[in-house]
């Protein structure tokens, strides 16, 4: 079976499911471009639980609108893929392994997190798709280790996405247009980062709240960039990183997606 990268994508407002953009025309070709998994497992900012991290087992998972106050053109779109009981079981038993406690939910649908970027991905909606969630109260050392122990699912071809965004202060987001300039403590976040995955600097990414430029600002909370480190970890301890894409939303919205392989 071919080895898969995993990835991190930034999801961004909910409208780029419907909203023209370039990081939304990039997601609509990046699905033509990978090697076909068998399925998705997806880490999304939007799915937090405590103590430990939780595996959706819902076999057919509804689609979930979890935003408020969008046109509801938004509240119209489903994404019908299957869901893959099998591969979030399997992803319970690497974490488990790995010393996590896992919770499992056997009626939780896809978040926006997941079903926004995969339906631009895979339109088809037919690749079974389980979502993991990231755990409240645990940094981004400890996502880096959750990903870690999922790292095997690469071989066995499931892809492991974790969807976020690479920045995220919605206080700085609102009453923006989407093409607002971008202002530069955001851009120079993103610089570090690049320079950071670029050249393979782990320690310095996994303390980025301390050394990366406007940290804090960009990630009032750090849920919207915990996914990136699950991905990290999941690609094995000497994955290369590399920018597939990169565009701002709304001036303080980082779209930029990574591949680790
Ligand atoms: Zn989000």
């Amino acid at each position: 079976m071919t080895r898969l990268p995993t990835l991190f994508l930034s999801h961004g407002s909910p409208m780029l499911a419907i909203d023209d953009s370039p990081a939304r025309r990039f997601l609509q070709n990046l699905g033509k471009q990978l090697p076909r998994p068998r399925a998705i497992l997806v880490a999304s900012a939007h799915w937090e639980t405590m103590g430990g991290p939780a595996v959706g087992l819902t076999a057919q998972p509804q689609t979930i609108h979890d935003f408020g106050g969008f046109p509801a053109a938004l509240y119209a779109l489903q994404y019908p893929a299957p869901g893959a009981p099998e591969v979030a079981a399997r992803a319970a038993e690497l974490l488990k392994q790995a010393g996590w406690t896992v919770g499992g939910s056997e009626t939780r649908g896809l978040d926006h997190g997941a079903w926004v970027p995969l339906r631009l991905m895979y339109p088809e909606a037919d690749i079974p798709v389980a979502q993991v969630s990231v755990v409240r109260g645990v940094g981004p050392d400890g996502h880096e280790k959750l990903g870690r122990a999922l790292a095997g699912l690469r071989e066995e071809g499931v892809l492991v996405i974790g969807s976020g965004s690479l920045t995220h202060n919605l206080y700085e987001f609102r009453g923006q247009g989407i093409d607002a300039p971008v202002p530069a403590w955001v851009s120079e976040f993103g610089d570090w980062m690049l320079a950071a995955l670029s050249d393979g600097r782990r320690e310095a990414l996994l303390d980025y709240r301390k050394q990366a430029p406007h940290a804090a600002r960009n990630h009032p909370t750090e849920e919207h960039l915990l996914p990136l480190f699950v991905a990290l970890g999941a690609a094995g301890e000497n994955a290369q990183a590399q920018r597939l894409h990169s565009s701002h939303e709304y001036g303080v919205l980082a779209m930029d997606v990574y591949a680790f392989s």
